[in-house]
């Protein structure tokens, strides 16, 4: 082992952390070695220097003396802000409310738009067979009314054949007063 070694197992060997085999060298190696001994003088120091430092702490973050300066330079921030006139969300239009399209929405209208197919078909298949029927009914009505109001007409009488233009019957004409 070197010098460069040692060095680098001075605080290992100082926190007592080597294996015994390696600490007994290190240790014969420091009694004959002058720089090495030295170094491990000044590491010792400073390891030691460490240890009477106060251990590091954590802010006192329950203790209102650590808040009371972030407040002070908050507060004024936080002010400013509360004070600020919020936007008001805009309000969506009636038809965007009542008539929001959403799944559920675009379902029931779709349900809708069929059944009401389906009725006006069955409707209309109803209203033909109806209407077939009603002009069936309306031609056998007309066809009895023709019937009452023109009755057969009688055979035409046959005209009397005359002998000549002689004697011709003349109807009688009450303004004529006479034949
Ligand atoms: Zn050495």
């Amino acid at each position: 082992m070197d010098c460069n070694t040692v060095h680098d197992r001075l605080a290992a060997w100082l926190d007592g952390e080597l294996a015994p085999a390696d600490q007994r060298w290190l240790e014969q190696h420091l009694e004959r070695c002058m720089g090495c001994s030295q170094q491990a003088a000044d590491l010792a120091e400073q390891q030691e220097l460490l240890e009477q430092l106060p251990p590091p702490s954590l802010p006192r973050l329950h203790e209102a003396s650590f808040w009371a300066p972030m407040q002070a330079k908050l507060a004024p921030a936080l002010d400013e802000l509360q004070r600020r006139p919020q936007p008001k969300p805009p309000k969506p239009s009636f038809w965007r409310r009542e008539l929001a399209i959403t799944p559920v929405a675009i379902t029931i209208y779709g349900a809708l738009m069929a059944a009401l197919l389906l009725w006006s078909v069955r409707l209309n298949v109803e209203l033909d067979a109806a209407d077939a029927q009603i002009q069936d009914l309306t031609q056998q009505v007309e066809r009895s009314e023709r019937l009452d109001a023109a009755p057969l007409p009688l055979p035409a009488e046959p005209e009397p054949a005359y002998a000549n233009d002689s004697f011709r019957p003349v109807n009688y004409t009450p303004e004529r007063g006479h034949f």
